[in-house]
């Protein structure tokens, strides 16, 4: 992290940001050193269990009772004891009651005797194992018969505190709250939990040539697609999405859009302007308010970037001044923001789980750099993981990144790749 390049001029290019660009940093150098500035800062609420899924567990949540609460039946049929079976002859119990869920059979279950009961009753005294009416040799309204070789002890009975133990650790702080773990907590009796608040991100799309949508197409310009993939992957994460709209290449507008986002949020995500061939204002603006770094990351798309702390008054935020084109934004954000984002909400930091899966096609790469490819992930006939590229992997291609299921790996020290060798893939699904 560079902070010799605060506070510098607006009217020409400052020697300090291109002295900067000149240091070419691997992937995992640049993720150290946002991880070294990305911090959490604990601040908690109260939610319904109702509204959150996807928030971040405040604190481990010790689970107050046994689920379930009773040795209980895990199939309709009878409850009886085990003791009383013979590995070589059938027996005969005689019904003297019956045990539901929620209306349990109150009495002494004894020799010779059982109970009819449903699945979920409660297992009654004397009793640890039930039969299932279809494994019966006989039944009556009376009696039941019991074949020979009927089962070990416990059969088809679930044990109390089997899901969870009282005292123990259902869930983790920091892990982001799935339907699972919804019903998990509501399993524990609780209608309220803890939960880190939400991080707020304020973004803007930088550049002249930008239009709104709604706007007449003009000769030159692009229709603003960042914002709205930017939006997607954070409303993802969880975070408060604060979209503060396109701004032109203009100092006073640049300037005011990185005090207002500073007021407002804890992170400012941009897009263009932060490479080397673009107008410097974006850089110069961003220069001027924070201490930011401008690197050239070895990694493909996503190459230029800008990270550091902007100021306004007592406000700061980090900011991530992500390159301009689509696919980068998308695989920066990814690879570079995700993990900070993560960190700064308090989750628990999940790395996208890399799947092997064999190329279809040769796959140019040079080595001493990650790339990104877009991939599409299936089994082929022969039961593989298979991945073919996306077509066309130019780094404004926003439709490749659409097509795909998948981002093909290709690590730093790899070189080119063969038809047929194994990759690394990391499903879209698994970042959330
Ligand atoms: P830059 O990083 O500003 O040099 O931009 C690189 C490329 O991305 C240029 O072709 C820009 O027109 C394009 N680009 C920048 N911002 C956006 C945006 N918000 N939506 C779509 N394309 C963009
Ligand atoms: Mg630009």
């Amino acid at each position: 992290m560079h902070s010799s390049s605060h506070p510098t001029h607006t009217s020409s290019s400052a020697p300090n940001v291109k002295a900067d660009d000149t240091a070419l940093l691997s992937l995992n150098e640049a993720k150290e050193k946002i991880a070294s500035l990305s911090k959490h800062k604990p601040a908690h609420e109260t939610l319904a269990l109702t509204t959150a899924l996807g928030r971040v567990l405040a604190q481990d949540l010790i689970s107050p009772i046994d689920v379930p609460a009773h040795d209980n039946a895990a199939m309709d049929g009878y409850a009886f004891a085990s003791s009383a079976a013979s590995a070589t002859d059938e027996i005969t119990l005689s019904i003297i009651g019956s045990a539901l869920a929620g209306a349990p059979f109150q009495g002494q279950v004894n020799n010779g005797e059982c109970i009819r009961i449903m699945t979920g009753a409660v297992m009654p005294a004397g009793c640890d194992s039930v039969i299932p009416y279809e494994k019966l040799s006989a039944q009556t309204d009376t009696h039941i018969t019991l074949p020979a070789h009927v089962g070990s002890p416990g059969a088809h009975r679930r044990l109390r505190g089997e899901d969870l133990q009282r005292g123990c650790i259902a869930l983790k702080k920091g892990r982001i709250l799935t339907p699972a773990d919804l019903g998990l907590l509501a399993s524990l009796g609780l209608t309220e939990i803890r939960v880190e608040t939400r991080l707020r991100v304020a973004f803007f799309s930088t550049g002249d040539e930008i239009l709104a949508q709604g706007e007449a197409s003009e000769h030159g310009c692009v229709y603003d697609s960042n914002r709205y993939t930017l939006l997607g992957m954070l409303s993802r994460l969880g975070c408060v999405a604060i979209d503060l709209g396109i701004i032109p290449d203009d100092a006073a507008q640049l300037e005011s859009a990185f005090r207002a986002a500073c007021q407002q949020a804890d992170v400012i995500i941009t897009s263009g302007g932060v490479s080397q061939g673009s107008a410097d204002l974006t850089r110069l603006t961003m220069s001027r308010l924070g201490d930011i770094a401008f690197w050239q990351i070895a990694m493909r798309p996503g190459r230029p970037m800008a990270f550091g702390t902007i100021h306004d008054g007592t406000q700061s935020a980090l900011l991530f001044g992500l390159p301009g084109n689509p696919v980068a934004v998308m695989t920066s954000f990814y690879f570079l923001a995700r993990p900070a984002l993560l960190r700064m909400m308090g989750a628990e930091l999940t790395e996208p789980l890399l799947i092997p899966a064999v190329t279809t096609t040769q796959l140019d790469k040079k080595s001493g750099r990650t790339e990104f490819q877009r991939g599409i992930l299936k089994r082929n006939l022969r039961g593989q993981l298979e991945v073919s590229v996306t077509g066309t992997q130019g780094s404004g291609i926003l439709r490749s990144m659409s097509e795909a299921n998948c981002m093909i790996v290709l690590h730093h020290h790899q070189d080119q790749v063969q038809a047929g060798e194994v990759v690394d893939v990391a499903l879209f699904e698994g970042l959330i």
